[in-house]
């Protein structure tokens, strides 16, 4: 059972109330080894990190899955084609979940991404033979093996949508289903946040966080990121498109998290944000361990071309599977390398998750993770050098937010 009475009662009750519910929130929850356990069958996905992805990448994927701590989210597949129910018998230990990502457009019926309203803040399959309800879509992915049905929300901008979402879904009583909710960023910011926390309160269930790509200004990030861990200590959540706020979340109460295998998988993509410009650059995004990032491969090679044997060299289960002592993180420049870009990152941030999810307390996980973010940091200024830039490589700012703000929120308190 959820245990969250410790937790603010309501989150529009600013003030020293709401305060001290919260610090005596994050207080109870440093000493735990795990978070709260959540209602239902979403208990299954307590303490997992798992990996976002297409279902197409399902058989690259699936021999990397830790299976006590990963699994798989697919993402906007139509279950009824089967491809899940193969996994389900085939691979019974993986546990999964189909996010229909109506939000983004790669959903089952191949549509423009939705933008949810007052009025229709799911979409629901047309166009079939038979009406199709909000329960049945749920249905038909615990059917082919979901662990929990996601619902096929659209893009949430407003408070107003989020209300409406929150109702409808609670009017359902769903028993085994989650609340996806793609948030706009900027009901994170100063000016909504209490409103989103306390409406997600109402909710009284777990929710599936995905984020539309937090923008680039440090002050935004040091504002949005207390308020995400925040959330993750008020409420069971799971971040599932939030790029590495994955596991900053974990690390601060989150029961779960997910990670995607390429960009547009790792944060929800803000039907306003701009896409961006087409690249004809064919080599893939490659994870940097020592940075904490994703560069182009051929940006790699670049930047290092001068200097190959200060290259990167990774050492994990991908790099060293065909030279124990490892491979440089030069060799992804062409769209085959894709695949094992890929698997390389899954590879190490699963470290990263496994770390995490193994500390002896939660406060533990933090400080790994700030460890980890500023470690990254110092990197940046490590490789600048060894590479004798006038101009030093720049962390991307929430690495910088995740390596400068206190590792664990009640510090802020003891130390303002
Ligand atoms: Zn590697």
């Amino acid at each position: 059972m959820t245990n969250r009475q410790d937790g603010p009662t309501d989150g529009a009750s600013s003030g020293v109330d709401a305060r001290s519910d919260l610090e005596a929130r994050w207080a109870a929850l440093a000493t735990r080894r795990s978070p709260d356990v959540p209602d239902g069958p979403a208990a299954t996905l307590l303490n997992r990190v798992m990996v976002y992805t297409q279902a197409s990448r399902i058989e690259l994927v699936r021999p990397f899955l830790d299976r006590q701590r990963s699994g798989l989210v697919i993402a906007g597949v139509n279950p009824r084609k089967g491809i899940q129910l193969d996994l389900a018998s085939r691979d019974r230990d993986v546990v999964f979940m189909i996010d229909p990502a109506v939000y983004d457009g790669k959903d089952v019926e191949g549509k423009e991404k939705y933008t949810a309203t007052c009025d229709a803040p799911f979409r629901v399959p047309e166009g079939r033979l038979w009406s199709v309800s909000l329960g049945d879509v749920l249905d038909e992915q615990l059917e082919a093996g979901a662990a929990t049905a996601l619902t096929p929300s659209g893009f949430i901008a407003t408070i107003d949508v989020l209300k409406a979402a929150v109702e409808k879904f609670k009017q359902l009583k769903h028993s085994n289903a989650m609340l996806v909710v793609p948030l706009h960023i900027s009901l994170l910011g100063p000016r909504y946040f209490s409103q989103t926390l306390a409406v997600l309160q109402h909710l009284e269930g777990p929710v599936a966080l995905a984020l539309g790509r937090q923008g680039d200004p440090l002050d935004q990030n040091k504002q949005i990121i207390p308020n995400l861990r925040t959330l993750a200590a008020t409420i069971p959540l799971m971040p599932i498109r939030t790029d590495f706020n994955a596991l900053d979340l974990v690390a601060h109460g989150a029961f779960a998290g997910a990670i995607g295998t390429g960009g547009s998988l790792r944060h929800a993509i803000d039907p306003t944000e701009k896409p961006f410009a087409f690249s004809k650059n064919p080599s893939p995004s490659v994870l940097i361990p020592e940075l904490a990032c994703f560069w182009k491969g051929s940006k790699i090679a670049e930047e290092f071309g001068a200097r190959p044997g200060a290259t990167p060299r990774c050492f994990c289960t991908v790099c060293s599977a065909q030279n124990p002592g490892g491979q440089r993180l030069s060799r992804f420049l062409s769209r085959d390398d894709q695949e094992e870009a890929i698997v390389h990152a899954i590879a190490v941030w699963s470290t990263w998750a496994r770390d995490i999810l193994d500390a002896p307390t939660i406060r533990d996980r933090a400080i790994y993770w700030r460890k980890r973010c500023k470690d990254a940091v110092d990197h940046h200024t490590i490789f600048s050098r060894l590479l004798n830039r006038l101009e030093e490589f720049k962390p991307q700012s929430p690495v910088e937010a995740w390596a400068t703000l206190p590792a664990w929120p009640t510090d802020v308190v003891a130390n303002a």
